[in-house]
């Protein structure tokens, strides 16, 4: 008899109350339990597999495909937890499906690369009213990790049935490029497009000597020009009292970088997200570029996108200093505070969030950042989640995180082709000396945190003989370990939350 067979005589002698109470001692996760249409559902732990459980018959079972077993004269359907159920589980369960959050609030991009974290997440953000955004990823994660949009949606829907989360989540198609890509994601369901406008941002101009830019400016057409009219010497006076103005100079410069990425961001609003025909969270990232977006070019682009009818509702700019992976902020925090509190009012003059890109580990600067924006903002993170669960390894398997830190060292390199950062690595300790008590707190070692941060993706794909080197090997662990990635999770992202200045509603 399989433990949750009990659980399923408990349901229908006591009732769900009864169930819930009880429903830890029985191999279940506990919060999964609902009832629906007179089935009792619950996912189920067994020893290599979380399978969903739906007793009782109704019709509740006709809804997912599995295998049936009887207990106590009870039907129970086994169903894997597979997209096909997953899709059928978001047509019942209105919570298992994503939901855009609009302009107000702060919301958190909670980046799940392993398809695990979400239970942590979900615990750190409940009763906070942070409103996390649980599928989170760009094509580059997907490339890298070998996943799919729905797998993402699926990991996450899963999850807060799992955790009996029923407040809401957004789902982000993160670092979108494409016209294609966006439709792909909003078809699948998710709630949130992140426009990467990186393509579109003219980094020519930048260093561009007086004559070149005028060479630039007069190559516009007349409609083009008109607009410095708008803005040469015009003072146009925030909400919050800052006063923007551009000199000729200032306008053309700033015109010339971001014309086209306004433009483009008009085409792909007009022609995907506005015939989408539902709430979309838009948000347009200008982040990943050569150079920091000065205020006067944030206003530009805020002005031009809401004169052109483009419903904005979080916009990322690049802010000055540097947001490294995984690791706390670069740079002037004093310069960084003057600046930031310009961007922060422009975003509340046009009404949407400010998005902190590479939110991870920007411990030094959550404080000025939860406070010029005052809650409403929303700060993305996925990296640190990944070195929460290496930190899961290295305390549990000494051994296999040694194996996997020289296998980062070894392909370094690769991975900065992909990633930018400035680590050193001769300031990692030698793991092979280090005792194995000491490992773990490599994870809050700046150098050792990007190493195995930007190596992800060759670590969980490398394959030897034709099998994962590590990824077997890692997920077997990481299901054992659960609980306690659950724990790292919450006090890790917690603390985010807490520099952020969120309080604990309830
Ligand atoms: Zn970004």
């Amino acid at each position: 008899m399989k433990p949750w067979q009990e659980l399923v005589r408990v349901w229908k002698a006591e009732g769900l109350a009864a169930a819930k109470d009880r429903a830890d001692t029985f191999s279940v996760y506990p919060k999964s339990l609902h009832e629906a249409e007179g089935s009792l559902l619950f996912i189920t732990k067994e020893p290599q597999q979380r399978r969903l459980a739906v007793a009782g018959a109704g019709p509740m079972q006709q809804l997912f495909h599995g295998v049936k077993e009887t207990a106590d004269d009870t039907v129970v359907k086994l169903a894997d937890m597979d997209h096909e159920n997953c899709q059928a589980l978001r047509g019942y369960f209105g919570f298992t499906k994503p939901r855009a959050f609009g302009r107000q609030g702060t919301s958190m991009g909670l980046g799940d690369r392993l398809g695990l974290a979400s239970p942590g997440h979900i615990a750190t953000v409940q009763g906070t009213g942070v409103r996390p955004v649980l599928a989170q990823q760009s094509m580059r994660e997907l490339d890298l990790t070998g996943r799919t949009y729905d797998d993402v949606l699926d990991a996450a829907s899963w999850a807060v049935f799992q955790e009996g989360y029923h407040e809401g989540f957004g789902a982000d198609g993160d670092h979108l490029k494409n016209a294609a890509d966006i439709q792909m994601a909003l078809d699948i369901g998710y709630s949130m497009i992140t426009l990467d406008c990186s393509d579109h941002i003219d980094n020519t101009v930048v260093d561009a000597s007086e004559e070149e830019m005028e060479v630039k400016f007069a190559q516009l057409t007349a409609e083009e020009a008109a607009v410095a009219e708008q803005y040469i010497g015009v003072d146009f006076q925030l909400q919050s009292g800052t006063v923007i103005n551009f000199t000729e100079r200032q306008f053309k410069r700033a015109f010339l970088i971001y014309k086209e990425m306004i433009s483009f961001t008009k085409h792909i609003y007009d022609t995907v997200i506005g015939p989408c025909g539902r709430d979309v969270d838009f948000e347009v990232s200008i982040d990943e570029t050569a150079s920091p977006t000065l205020p006067e070019e944030h206003f530009l682009v805020a002005r031009e996108l809401h004169q052109r009818g483009v419903a904005v509702n979080s916009l990322a700019p690049r802010f000055c200093g540097e947001f490294q992976k995984g690791i706390d902020y670069i740079g002037d925090l004093t310069e960084f505070e003057k600046e930031f509190v310009i961007h922060a009012g422009i975003a509340e003059h046009f009404g949407y969030k400010l998005s902190i890109h590479s939110g991870s580990d920007k411990f030094s600067v959550f404080p000025i950042i939860g406070k010029h924006t005052n809650g409403r903002v929303h700060v993305k993170t996925a990296g640190t989640s990944w070195l929460e669960a290496m930190r899961v390894v290295a305390e549990h398997d000494p051994g296999l995180y040694r194996e996997i830190h020289q296998f980062a060292l070894d392909h370094f390199a690769e991975a900065l082709k992909i990633y930018k950062v400035t680590t050193d690595l001769d300031k990692i300790p030698d793991v092979w000396s280090m005792k194995d008590q000491d490992l773990p707190g490599l994870m809050d070692h700046n150098d050792a945190r990007q190493l195995i941060h930007i190596t992800y993706g060759l670590i969980l794909q490398d394959r030897t003989n034709g099998r994962y080197t590590f990824n077997d090997r890692l997920y077997d662990l990481w299901q054992q370990s659960e609980e306690e990635y659950k724990q790292v999770l919450q006090k890790h992202i917690g603390r985010h939350m807490q520099e952020l200045g969120v309080e604990e509603t309830n």
